[in-house]
């Protein structure tokens, strides 16, 4: 069914939900040693760090959040490949969702726990998505290791409509009655990082009966508005956008990091943010998200960078006791 626009304009704001913010920069200042191979599936490759993982989790529901992200986004054959670690993935991904269940409670308890469908090899690297076939196998094996763990699944970070696809093929496969939503990490300019313009990338999604959400994600905050402005001049992607949820989680990553392809694992330190991105500012972004007059985002979180107490600030202009 097709919600009409007017409709959700109208919601009250405590419709918008509270998402977590990332894992990734939490966690080495919760005591797991930064791994430039295996980034944050240190955490769970090690069980002395499996409590850090629940922690942080935690850190993240205490300020607020009530859905979570499972631990999983470093369980991809672009990381374990280096560290002989490829066999591990199934394991490693239920590993992770059972963690954030841990940290969530059980399932209908109130937090939803999401399972996620990264990219496959390298994070904005639209020249680096892996083949369809390959990917799908991957993406199924990941959907079915957390689905006994996880409310539903994000397909995140995604550089362009056919890593989506891929992801979406994989989930089909491995939880047939799973649902997604589908959040691009779109540059500076608003678009995926292949140039589709992001009501483009949306209105190729309104045919999956799988999606239940589409937004944007890892991204700068100041792109956020540019993507989803795109949406209000395309009636057939504002009308799918209407029925689903509306997702943002933004980074603090500095620009540079957020254009074309100078992003690479390779050169980042992930703790390099940006330091004039403070809660107060992240939080005035979130406000302006779920406040839009058209097509209002319903979940409002953090990515890469925005730590706890954002999250706390975000909770607290989003959901006023
Ligand atoms: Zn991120």
């Amino acid at each position: 069914m097709v919600v009409p626009t007017v409709v959700l304009a109208a919601l009250p704001q405590s419709r918008v939900q509270i998402l977590d913010g990332g894992m990734g920069v939490l966690l080495p200042k919760l005591g797991m040693p930064k791994d430039p191979i295996l980034w944050s599936a240190r955490a769970l490759v090690e069980e002395k760090y499996h409590p850090i993982v629940v922690q942080a989790h935690r850190a993240f529901i205490d300020a607020g959040a009530t859905a979570i992200i499972a631990n999983n986004y470093g369980v991809i054959p672009g990381y374990l490949r280096k560290a002989n670690l490829e066999a591990e993935a199934p394991r490693l991904a239920a590993l992770a969702g059972q963690l954030a269940r841990e940290a969530a409670g059980p399932k209908g308890g109130g937090v939803l726990v999401i399972g996620s469908l990264p990219p496959l090899i390298d994070s904005y690297r639209v020249d680096l998505v892996m083949p369809e076939a390959e990917a799908v196998s991957w993406y199924a094996m990941l959907a079915r290791a957390m689905a006994p763990f996880v409310d539903l699944f994000v397909c995140e970070t995604m550089s362009c409509p056919a890593e989506a696809a891929s992801a979406l093929k994989g989930l089909k496969e491995g939880d047939p009655d799973g649902k997604a939503w589908v959040c691009f990490a779109v540059d500076s300019e608003g678009k995926c990082r292949d140039g589709t313009p992001f009501n483009v990338a949306v209105r190729q999604l309104s045919a999956s009966s799988h999606v239940s959400g589409v937004g944007v994600n890892c991204c700068i905050p100041e792109a956020v508005e540019l993507a989803v402005a795109t949406l209000d001049t395309d009636p057939q992607a504002s009308a799918f956008a209407s029925s689903v949820e509306r997702v943002v989680y933004a980074n603090s990553y500095p620009k540079e990091h957020n254009e074309g392809m100078k992003f690479s694992t390779e050169t980042l330190d992930d703790e390099d943010v940006r330091k004039d991105l403070t809660a107060e500012h992240y939080a005035e972004s979130a406000k302006k998200w779920a406040n839009r007059s058209t097509l209002p985002f319903t979940f409002v979180g953090g990515c890469c960078g925005i730590l706890p107490h954002h999250i706390k600030l975000v909770t607290a202009c989003l959901k006023p006791k």
